[in-house]
């Protein structure tokens, strides 16, 4: 009986009443084969009484100034095309029971014509005008066709109206609004009855959520504002329910069933480095060492991620990690994200680790072939105790002897397939991944959500938080004046150019302009030099060197300089065109300075117009266009930027100007895309559903209960793709 049902959804949507064949295909064009598929086909938009006015209000709103968007329900009396020289203008009148008032449209009028006649029932939506004459109109309005009937049962009953996006392959057999309405009405009221349940009904009940056959009935057809938003709630919270039930399954399978190695801290090699620092580990610091130790300790493999703003002293934390594996005898690699970095990494852990036994190798691109073989033959050999690389070292067939630990450097660089082909390189190595880019809470818990989180959330005693501002370009030659005054305090500079993509030829040939420029003119007393992605690595990294030995007083850069460089004495910053940075591109810049005891300066210069505005980070977007919305975050960005030091802020609004979308570039992982829910608001809805899917894999980690059959049925049958990413085989 059960398994009848199950078929019956399985079936084409040609059995959906007035569908057929030549219709089904064009469904199948828009993902739609199944009666199933066609259920879970949801409305975009509702329309309901508490968004609709009459045309008497309407009328007294604007009368009174009201400028914003209504929603109006009417009926077409007339059409009349008028003509202006060469143009023609359509103009639609209509009415409904307080009034009258007309449409018109400058462009596509020729299909328009086609489209409203008589008798017609319309929602219509846009901003409305007032003519000369004094009729209220709307100029190019959105409208959604409704039938006599539902415009009756909406004035009477309050009945909500749904639409449906009718995308051109619909249109293509005839599909338009009203056919749409009617054929899904058909599929809900002949097939709802015959869903299953997708979650249980403990879950169901514990949460206050309808069940599945009422929830898609009300999110079709709603019985109330209340019932949609229950059958919304609903959708959303199953969907985040089944994500965050592959990310504990995922957690589940990486801790559990491969076993690790427990690691403990063995011979005196940690406390006689921790006795060589020349300085005291952070409160924060030394909390999340002990984190990573007990990580380390379990037989399970770590599976950490380290966020520390930058500055805040991660790459400390990282080698007393490799210490403690060395200790038991393994093997530590450090991915960093460019070859610059790697370097660095590797001058400055050698530069620590000297006087001890240990051997540290450099192993990047860049380097000669005969070198590289020489390298990769040590650490197979396991001459190498630590070995630094970029991902190339990953990529190419490097052989570890016993790879113990991974660390991770900048972790949203990767991504999360690359930690996966990592994890590989070992037997179940530990793995800890650091990021500057703190990962709003939402993230945290959905991508990355298998990961164990330590943060350290404060900085070294003696740091000065670095002084923001905003600049128009006029200023200009005053930040010029600046960095030559304060090059006699011994500070250096860094003025970055923005490069789109680092080969952009025109761009870059700016930038170089900038800099032959400059040194000509304002800073003609110092001594400047450039960086630029299409150097090679070693031209990059000589200069860097010489930089960092302050042969040079400022650095003109493209982006290269982004992540991790540190350089004590350069302490001002300059972002030309600040406005094109993303906010997390322009904190890690920031994060390039501040790092002594010196007070840091960063100074971000943009169009005058862009300084001068107010910060409009509440603006009401909807009416604005997209260009003003870029403007306007823009603006926001950098308001930000001088308001907020802590990266952990700056993500959350980052998140929020961006809005959700593929974040991170998670698509390529198999984590499943949100088509409900929706990362920046559903915040609460996300937690109660973490809560409920990582306790029913606590309690039943194969789902083999009987009670939880329904989930496993339903997760091999719509997450299947989605399976890679919890490491189900
Ligand atoms: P990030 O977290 O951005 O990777 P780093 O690890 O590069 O930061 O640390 C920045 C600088 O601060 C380095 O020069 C490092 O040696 C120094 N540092 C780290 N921890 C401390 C501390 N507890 N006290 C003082 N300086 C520290
Ligand atoms: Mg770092």
């Amino acid at each position: 009986m059960n398994n009848l049902n199950t078929n019956t959804l399985e079936h084409s949507v040609k059995f959906i009443k007035s569908v057929g064949p030549k219709r089904a295909e064009s469904f199948a064009k828009i993902g739609i084969e199944t009666i199933r598929q066609m259920m879970y086909f949801f409305p975009t938009r509702y329309l309901d009484r508490s968004t609709t006015l009459n045309t008497a209000k309407v009328y007294s709103h604007v009368v009174n100034g009201y400028e914003g968007e209504v929603t109006i329900m009417g009926q077409v009396l007339d059409k009349e095309k008028i003509r202006y020289g060469k143009k023609e203008i359509l103009k639609v009148k209509m009415r409904d029971a307080s009034g009258f008032f007309e449409c018109v449209w400058f462009q596509g009028v020729r299909y328009m014509q086609l489209l409203f006649n008589p008798g017609e029932h319309y929602a219509i939506s846009s901003k409305p005008v007032l003519t000369k004459y004094g009729h209220l109109q709307f100029v190019h309005p959105d409208f959604d066709k409704i039938t006599e009937d539902e415009t009756q049962r909406f004035l009477n009953t309050g009945k909500i109206i749904p639409f449906y996006r009718v995308s051109k392959e619909l249109r293509s057999t005839n599909i338009g609004d009203l056919s749409l309405r009617k054929i899904i009405s058909s599929a809900v009221e002949t097939y709802a009855d015959e869903l299953g349940e997708t979650l249980t009904e403990d879950i169901i009940e514990k949460h206050g959520l309808p069940g599945i056959r009422e929830a898609i009935k009300n999110i079709h057809f709603p019985e109330s504002k209340e019932a949609l938003e229950k059958a919304q709630l609903r959708f959303k919270f199953e969907e985040l329910f089944y994500i965050e039930l592959l990310v504990a399954l995922r957690k589940y399978n990486l801790q559990e069933q491969v076993p690790g190695y427990s690691m403990v801290v063995r011979t005196h090699l940690v406390s006689d480095f921790l006795k060589k620092l020349p300085f005291d580990l952070t409160k924060s610091q030394l909390g999340v060492l002990s984190e990573i130790r007990k990580d380390m300790q379990k037989p399970s493999p770590m599976n950490r991620l380290l966020q520390g703003d930058v500055g805040s002293g991660k790459t400390i934390v990282a080698l007393i990690s490799m210490l403690i594996a060395k200790d038991n005898g393994f093997q530590s690699a450090l991915m960093a994200p460019t070859e610059i970095l790697a370097d660095q990494h590797y001058k400055n852990i050698t530069r620590l680790l000297e006087g001890f036994d240990i051997k540290v190798s450099l192993l990047i691109g860049g380097q000669k072939k005969s070198e590289k073989q020489k390298n990769m033959a040590m650490i197979e050999m396991n001459e190498s105790d630590i070995v630094i690389g970029t991902h190339a070292l990953f990529e190419e067939a490097v052989t570890f002897n016993n790879l113990g630990l991974i660390v991770i450097d900048e972790q949203h660089r990767f991504g999360v397939v690359q930690r996966s082909r990592l994890i590989t390189k070992g037997h179940s190595p530990d793995v800890l991944v650091m990021t500057a880019t703190p990962i709003p809470r939402t993230l945290s818990m959905t991508v990355y959500g298998d990961l164990d989180v330590s943060v350290i959330n404060e900085m070294p005693k003696d740091r000065i938080p670095i002084r923001t501002s905003l600049r128009g370009e006029a200023s200009l030659p005053n930040i010029y004046k600046f960095i030559v005054d304060k090059k006699k305090e011994g500070y250096q500079s860094f003025i970055i150019y923005p490069l789109v993509k680092e080969s952009d030829k025109i761009e870059l040939k700016a930038a170089e302009t900038h800099f032959v420029e400059l040194k000509e003119t304002y800073l003609s007393e110092l001594r400047v030099a450039m960086v630029h992605g299409q150097m090679s690595w070693q031209e990059k990294e000589e200069i860097m060197v010489l930089f960092a030995k302050k042969e040079f007083d400022v650095l003109v850069a493209t982006t290269v300089i982004e992540v991790g460089i540190d350089i004590p004495d350069a302490n001002i910053i300059v972002i030309n065109d600040a406005e094109r940075f993303g906010l997390s591109q322009l904190h890690q810049l920031r994060g390039r300075v501040g790092r002594s005891n010196k007070q840091a300066y960063c100074i971000l210069v943009t169009k005058d117009e862009h300084a001068e505005r107010t910060n409009n980070f509440s603006a009401d977007y909807e009416y604005m266009s997209p260009s003003q919305i870029e403007k306007n975050k823009a603006v926001a960005r950098l308001h930000s930027m001088v308001k907020y030091a802590s990266g952990f802020e700056l993500s959350e609004i980052d998140l929020k100007l961006r809005g959700p979308g593929d974040i991170f570039g998670t698509k390529q992982s198999g984590f499943p895309e949100l088509k409900y829910a929706d990362v920046v608001n559903d915040t609460q809805i996300l937690v109660d559903a973490k809560g409920a899917a990582f306790s029913l894999i606590a309690s039943d980690p194969k789902l083999h209960l009987p009670s939880n059959s329904l989930i496993k049925e339903n997760l091999l049958r719509s997450y299947r793709e989605n399976l890679s990413y919890a490491r189900i085989a």
